[in-house]
């Protein structure tokens, strides 16, 4: 008998998970609470502009083009990309700045600018990274979590030394310049935790940032990879149902039987929830629960942001395709985020334009901006705050960058802390999941499986190998052959 799969959520893990196991000739229904699909990374159209609300940076080419070679196709069947030259822009201050290139060649001239030598420690620095992230991706990052054992391999343990000591600390045995410094930190912001609890193993994202590039799907962002996802899918007989909040998960004799879900009952024989573990472990009854509320209570999450989705009536002059505004201390907005959690007095805050790439994302002669303040999960989250930080970040962006922007907005949205807990269900309202700390790493981060209940599994950005676009993808495969190994189809 063909085994009925029930897929909570339509995320980057949850759709890949379903891909994998439609393939393998499971019944594989996927319910989403929102209208549209794609989770963090959904879309939304106004006034001509096509916005992506989360993630909008490419990285990591290879496990994109993996997930699609797993089907015997190719990512250039369903969209093409584009490196970006520059990469990025990083301010520092009024019309001070450093842009990455497209190569490492070109990074490791920009490097030498700005501190003697350094191009050369640029290009030892990376031999290691590169190394770190052939062991990850070889050895590390698509082990489902369960043993120690899985981490001890001859590649991590001759690296052991990279987890025993932190990214900022390994940076600064490089480098001296405090702007190239705080550039190779940059990557590891994605993974959630501050540079000194990041393991310097996590260097991998430097390779992932100057080694593989940072790339655009053309013709429509993000999303045209969520779009391409569920195209596969669905060829595959994935059958997607939008406007399905699952409210309870039903359970007999420590087995799964099946969701309630507008009121319907959903029988199936396999639950996994790409929804937020905290959320999904609330749909059943507490005693079987895999983690308590102290035991999330204790964890650190990655930031929540404050969002701007914004249009404007003029073309950008002055900026780049994604900008960095590093021109504040640093070290105080973080721990505004993480020691001592409030509202940041001095943001740090990226400004990303895809319509200077693709105008397919903004009408004729306008531009499509998006502005992302990390912040802590939790604050209180209201209109004025949210206001306020909208002037502070618009002054700034005209004084550092000398682009003038306030006068143009023809279009303006925001979302926050509030948003993310009613629209995806997210735990204090946290944007990506839960921190790459070294106890929060492989067999520290909550389970895939349920301890205690029969065929009920957990992917997405709280499990393994953690938050991001490319781990969601890894999550969804990990996941989905665990059940095929626990429930062989036949
Ligand atoms: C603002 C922002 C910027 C980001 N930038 C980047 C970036 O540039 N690059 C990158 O690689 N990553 C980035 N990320 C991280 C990345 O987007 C996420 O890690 C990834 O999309 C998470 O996918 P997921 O499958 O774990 O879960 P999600 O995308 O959170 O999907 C979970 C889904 O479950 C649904 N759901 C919840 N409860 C229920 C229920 N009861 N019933 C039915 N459905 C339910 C939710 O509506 C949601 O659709 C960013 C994230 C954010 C928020």
């Amino acid at each position: 008998m063909t085994k009925k799969i029930i897929i909570i959520g339509s995320g980057f893990s949850s759709i890949s998970a379903a891909t994998y196991l439609a393939d393998k000739g499971y019944n594989v229904t996927i319910l989403e609470k929102n209208k549209s699909f794609g989770g963090r990374a959904r879309k939304f159209k106004a006034q001509g502009f096509t916005f992506d609300m989360g993630p909008s940076w490419y990285w990591m080419p290879d496990v994109f083009e993996k997930y699609f070679n797993d089907f015997n196709k190719k990512v250039n069947d369903y969209y093409t990309l584009k490196k970006l030259d520059p990469a990025y822009r990083v301010y520092f201050g009024e019309n001070d700045f450093i842009e990455i290139g497209d190569n490492l060649e070109k990074i490791s001239q920009t490097f030498e600018e700005h501190e003697k030598g350094s191009s050369k420690k640029l290009m030892n620095f990376m031999a290691e990274a590169k190394k770190n992230y052939s062991i990850a991706m070889e050895k590390v990052v698509y082990k489902p979590g369960e043993s120690i054992l899985e981490l001890i391999t001859l590649g991590t343990i001759r690296r052991l030394r990279y987890f025993a000591t932190n990214i900022k600390s390994e940076v600064a045995k490089y480098f001296k310049n405090n702007k190239l410094k705080q550039i190779l930190e940059f990557p590891v912001l994605f993974l959630g935790a501050k540079p000194e609890n990041t393991p310097a193993f996590y260097n991998i994202m430097n390779h992932a940032d100057f080694g593989l590039g940072t790339w655009f799907p053309e013709k429509g962002g993000m999303h045209r990879v969520v779009q391409s996802m569920i195209e596969l899918a669905t060829e595959k007989g994935v059958k997607f149902k939008s406007d399905h909040q699952v409210d309870e998960i039903l359970v007999e004799n420590k087995k799964v039987t099946g969701v309630v879900a507008n009121g319907n009952t959903f029988l199936c024989d396999i639950i996994i929830s790409g929804a937020d573990y905290n959320h999904t472990e609330k749909l059943i009854p507490n005693h079987l629960k895999n983690y308590s509320d102290s035991y999330w209570d204790k964890k650190t999450f990655a930031p929540s942001s404050l969002l701007f989705y914004i249009g404007l009536d003029k073309k950008i002059e002055k900026m780049s395709h994604h900008n960095l505004f590093f021109d504040v201390d640093f070290n105080k907005h973080a721990s505004e985020i993480y020691d001592n959690p409030k509202w940041p007095e001095s943001p740090m805050f990226y400004l990303n334009f895809p319509s200077l790439t693709d105008q397919s994302m903004a009408p004729e002669g306008q531009e499509n901006c998006f502005i992302l303040i990390p912040i802590a999960p939790d604050l209180k989250d209201e209109e004025n705050i949210r206001d306020k930080y909208l002037e502070v970040i618009l002054k700034r962006i005209e004084e550092v960058a000398g682009e003038k922007i306030s006068d143009y907005i023809v279009y303006k949205k925001s979302f926050c802390v509030k948003d993310f807990i009613s629209e995806y269900n997210s735990y204090k309202g946290n944007a990506y999941g839960l921190a790459n700390t070294l106890f929060q790493t492989s067999i520290f981060k909550p389970k895939i499986k349920s301890k205690k209940i029969k065929g009920l599994y957990f992917t997405g950005q709280l499990t393994v190998p953690g938050p991001g676009v490319p781990p969601s993808l890894i999550s969804g495969k990990i996941v989905s052959s665990i059940v095929i190994k626990d429930f062989p189809n036949q």
